[in-house]
């Protein structure tokens, strides 16, 4: 999943990126409110971490904008002002959520992952296709009832194309969901995971569009 990380904070920011990029998600980081607007209007990010305290602006107001745009994707307010007042304003803006600074990351990854489910209308945390079953929470993944260990960018792809069964996901859709800003990003990447998921899962399971991109077969 790609995210948008808007923290002023160096050690904070730094600490969220690489704790969440370990756990695969492509995370771009801006440090203030402009950053973050500009980032907003050019990538398709499907959910923003917003700190509210920022250096130019308010988080508030950023959120505030991306409302009145229109925009409906998912906020989570991060704040060390853990007034009342602040989470209210915070979640009667439009946030989704919110978290008070200091918090534990897999707390945070845990709200990421709820947050994800309602935005899809999904209730139940576990994506399930035919015979393969996927764990976002435990990263397990099992096909016919067995195990099967996969790589992070592997279970993120794979997380990708479960989320949203019968789409057709192109290669550069999937290589967002992989990578974020400042990574060397391989021509073949996708296709290189894509074929590994099949060698470990069956090769009926991911269908090629030639020309438009991938697709999950039909449930056996
Ligand atoms: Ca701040």
């Amino acid at each position: 999943m790609r995210i948008l990380l808007v923290e002023d904070d160096a050690m904070i920011g730094a600490a969220v990126r690489q704790g969440l990029a370990h756990k695969g998600y492509a995370v771009d980081w801006v440090q203030d409110a402009s950053e973050a607007e500009l980032a907003l209007r050019v990538e398709p990010y499907e959910l923003v971490l917003l700190d509210l305290g920022l250096p130019d602006r308010s988080g508030l107001e950023v959120l505030a904008n991306l409302r009145r745009g229109g925009s409906e994707v998912a906020v989570v307010v991060l704040t060390a002002r853990d007034s009342v007042a602040d989470r209210i304003a915070g979640l009667d803006t439009g946030a989704d959520d919110y978290l008070v600074k200091p918090f534990d990351l897999e707390e945070l990854c845990a709200r990421i992952r709820a947050v994800q489910r309602r935005k899809k209308g999904r209730a139940e945390p576990l994506l399930v296709h035919g015979g393969l079953m996927l764990n976002p929470a435990s990263h397990e993944c099992s096909w016919q009832g067995a195990p099967v260990f996969l790589s992070t960018k592997e279970f993120t792809l794979l997380q990708a194309l479960m989320e949203r069964p019968g789409a057709v996901l192109s290669r550069a859709q999937l290589e967002e969901r992989l990578y974020g800003w400042g990574h060397e990003l391989e021509s073949n990447a996708v296709d290189v995971h894509i074929y590994n998921l099949r060698k470990k899962l069956g090769i009926e399971l991911i269908k090629t569009l030639r020309g438009v991109g991938y697709l999950l077969g039909n449930p056996t």
